[in-house]
């Protein structure tokens, strides 16, 4: 499979070329040139366990020989704490598709993990090494860095605005010791970091002599990893109800996630309706039901990890929406860069897309569901996959089980489900564990001068100490 720009600047791209660019050059982003059409498979692939599935759907998009991608899909999935990868539990009316057993407790690890073993591997084959830089607002960088520590070929720069993530996401990444993680808290805030990360990545002498990298959710590989979880959930609820199409509601921000769903779909998963579910920062929400896209102010809430105004992957829906049309799409994003909206016409009285349905849930909603959940079931949502249920539960169909996707482990935010439920219940041994051990960090004033010479100076001793 080649890849191509969503603007029409580049195609014929191979995978290993795609995954290690990230973004493409003419300021698009990438896509396979087709989707496959895998309805005829579904039959053979429905019990499938997780490891065959995702090598079943990833071969199809990754020209990467069998036995190799065999092995970093083994590499990257047997280190999850569920034998299933990502079970789903039958809790009163839907079903919780559980993303969360990896090593950060969140479902960034589905992709980031693969990711991580997938650029040690292309750049072992090249005999280069990248290197990794990263902004983060708490959990992306801690799923980054458990998918690249130890990696002989990647080191990874992650930064974080000092003293202004929580405590647990603080220990997840700074408790990495292996001596290709640094971990940067910036006196400032996550913008000054993204600030600091952009400035540094457009001084493109810089980008190249260190061969800089990004990890972030646009890379096309975090996407295919992401479909696999999609046809594996509908796969077991479909065996499990008897029923044949499917609904899933999906706790979105940058549109990563739910456009995994989006592409499942296309394959030929038989999905009824995609519910897409943001907190109070809503507007892929308000796109789904007026047309309307335009960028407010970000609002922080409970779900941080949904606080975002400007959803990364959403040009990629867009693609394929104005028909795969890549010069309708530039002017269209081009527009959107000047004056922070666009529109797409919708039929009179009809809604933006069939396929999806969409809606916001408030922090009252979103604590009364975490409550509601754990007194009448005893399971404990955290707040991001609160919101899909939340959402979720509004648009049910009892023909169409609903699958929620549930992103973070509750004990990641302990704090929201404190607040909901008045009683401290939410705990994982792994965070337990956090607590006590040791830790690195530097702690770097918010400049760019100061981030870029850290860097430089981390780079060249340890290719000194790899020579010796
Ligand atoms: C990143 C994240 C999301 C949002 O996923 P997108 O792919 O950005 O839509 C939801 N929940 C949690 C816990 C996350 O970390």
């Amino acid at each position: 499979m080649n890849y191509l720009s969503t603007r029409g600047g580049m195609s014929g791209i191979a995978f290993r070329d795609a995954v290690l660019t990230g973004m493409a050059r003419d300021g698009g982003l990438l896509l396979p040139e087709t989707i496959p059409d895998v309805s005829r498979k579904l039959m053979s692939w429905k019990n499938l366990p997780y490891e065959e599935l995702a090598f079943e759907i990833m071969r199809l998009y990754a020209d990467i020989p069998e036995d190799d991608l065999r092995r970093l899909i083994h590499k990257s999935y047997s280190v999850f704490r569920d034998p299933e990868v990502t079970p789903v539990r039958k809790v009163g009316d839907v079903h919780i598709l559980e993303l969360f057993h990896g090593p950060t407790l969140a479902f960034k690890d589905v992709a980031l993990q693969f990711l991580g073993n997938l650029f040690d591997y292309s750049l072992a084959e090249r005999k280069e090494e990248m290197n990794i830089l990263a902004a983060t607002s708490g959990d992306t960088g801690s799923a980054a860095i458990h998918g690249v520590r130890g990696l002989k070929r990647v080191r990874i720069f992650v930064m974080h605005p000092y003293g202004k993530v929580s405590k647990t996401q603080e220990r997840q990444m700074t408790t990495v010791l292996d001596k290709n993680v640094f971990n940067i808290a910036v006196q400032g805030s996550f913008d000054d970091c993204q600030q600091i990360m952009k400035t540094i990545f457009n001084d493109l002498a810089f980008k190249d002599r260190y061969s800089l990298g990004a990890v972030n959710s646009i890379n096309w590989a975090r996407l295919l990893a992401q479909i696999v979880y999609y046809f594996y959930a509908a796969f077991r609820v479909m065996k499990t109800t008897g029923k044949t199409r499917i609904r899933f509601s999906v706790p979105t921000g940058n549109f990563g996630d739910i456009f995994a769903g989006y592409l499942a779909t296309k394959m030929g998963l038989p999905v009824a309706k995609l519910v897409l579910a943001t907190n109070e920062n809503d507007i892929l929400a308000r796109f789904f039901n007026t047309g309307d896209y335009s960028i407010g102010h970000v609002r922080p809430t409970i779900s941080p990890s949904m606080d975002i105004q400007i959803a990364s992957n959403f040009e990629r829906y867009l693609y394929y929406r104005l028909n795969c049309d890549p010069k309708r799409l530039s002017a269209l994003m081009k527009d959107f860069q000047s004056c922070g909206s666009l529109k797409v016409v919708r039929p009179s009285g009809g809604s933006v897309d069939e396929i999806f349905a969409a809606g916001a849930g408030n922090t009252d909603e979103t604590l009364d569901t975490i409550r509601n959940y754990y007194e009448t079931y005893g399971y404990l949502l955290d707040p991001h996959s609160a919101v899909g249920v939340a959402v979720g539960t509004r648009f049910m169909n009892s023909a169409e089980p609903t699958i929620c996707l549930a992103t973070a482990h509750p004990a990641k935010f302990s704090e929201a489900i404190i607040h909901a439920t008045g009683k401290n219940v939410a705990t994982h041994p792994l965070i337990n564990d956090l607590e006590g051990l040791p830790t690195r960090c530097e702690i770097l004033p918010s400049s760019v001068k100061a981030v870029s010479e850290y860097v430089e100076r981390k780079i060249s001793d340890a290719r000194v100490q790899d020579c010796e």
